[in-house]
């Protein structure tokens, strides 16, 4: 199954940059460079590649990529319709056909036949070759292939492949500095400047910790998440437990611990 969703972005997403990332995503777009961007999950990966793609005007698909997630899944098969054997493109050719920026999302959890695909689209050829109709497909100047992951996991196995990685302009991102990330906190959430600012702190608190074996840390995603709540009326200290706490965590003491840490920043 592939999770693929295509659409024109009408009004521009906000994005709160963080350095020079919108200048140079618009520049490798221009000179039809792929991208690769970096980062611990809900750091802004994705507001930033929808922001991008409506700023340029491209309409955008997005592929959340899984283990089981093939070659064909990205390009396309043969589905018997009515008793006839009719071609279906998947969403990476979709996104060739209509110059879309195509955005891979955790690209090393897809299978490693996806490679073969992504390779000569990813260099100088922009190809597609579609084995199964003998099609060969050139990727239109507005086409653009955008890939992430994040590095964190720490998993040999599933990291990108140096053939692959130098086929692509890399960006590295991590979660805001304290003060952009209030502002966004305060702007996605609609909590006041001051919650903003004690949620960024808890999350300084949270990501300093080491001595547990958290997978993740707290990401901007949650403390929006845990600001949403607070802006919806329920108490900070309950929202943080909830939207923040629990996500990190499935381990009682370690749940507990983080709780204490939740009671004594806010
Ligand atoms: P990722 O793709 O890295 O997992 P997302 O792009 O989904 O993360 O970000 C999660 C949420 O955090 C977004 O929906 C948005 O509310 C917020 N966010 C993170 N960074 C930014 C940013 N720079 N500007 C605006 N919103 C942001």
């Amino acid at each position: 199954m592939e999770h693929a969703s295509a659409r024109q972005i009408a009004a521009i997403p906000h994005y709160a940059e963080q350095g020079r990332e919108c200048t140079l995503f618009e520049q490798a777009w221009r000179q039809r460079l792929p991208v690769l961007i970096k980062g611990p999950t809900g750091c802004g990966k994705t507001r930033f590649v929808e922001h991008m793609a409506a700023r340029l005007g491209r309409p955008l698909v997005t592929v959340s990529c899984h283990d089981d997630l093939s070659a064909a899944d990205l390009v396309g098969r043969h589905l018997i319709a009515g008793g006839d054997t009719v071609w279906c493109d998947g969403p990476l050719t979709r996104a060739m056909r209509t110059g879309a920026i195509l955005y891979l999302d955790e690209v090393v959890e897809a299978r490693k036949d996806t490679t073969v695909v992504l390779h000569p689209l990813a260099d100088d050829r922009r190809l597609l070759s579609i084995e199964r109709t003998g099609e060969q497909l050139q990727a239109p100047p507005e086409f653009m292939l955008v890939v992430s992951y994040n590095p964190g996991y720490q998993n040999l196995l599933k990291s990108l492949k140096p053939s692959t990685r130098q086929r692509f302009v890399a960006m590295s991102f991590g979660y805001p500095a304290p003060a952009l990330e209030e502002a966004i906190v305060a702007a996605e959430s609609g909590v006041s400047a001051a919650q903003a600012r004690s949620l960024v702190s808890l999350a300084g608190a949270l990501r300093r910790l080491t001595d547990h074996d958290l997978e993740e840390t707290a990401s901007t995603r949650l403390l929006v998440m845990a600001g949403r709540l607070i802006a919806a009326g329920l108490d900070p200290a309950a929202a943080c437990r909830a939207a923040i706490v629990e996500a990190l965590s499935d381990d009682a003491e370690t749940v507990a611990a983080l709780a204490e840490l939740v009671d004594a920043v806010l």
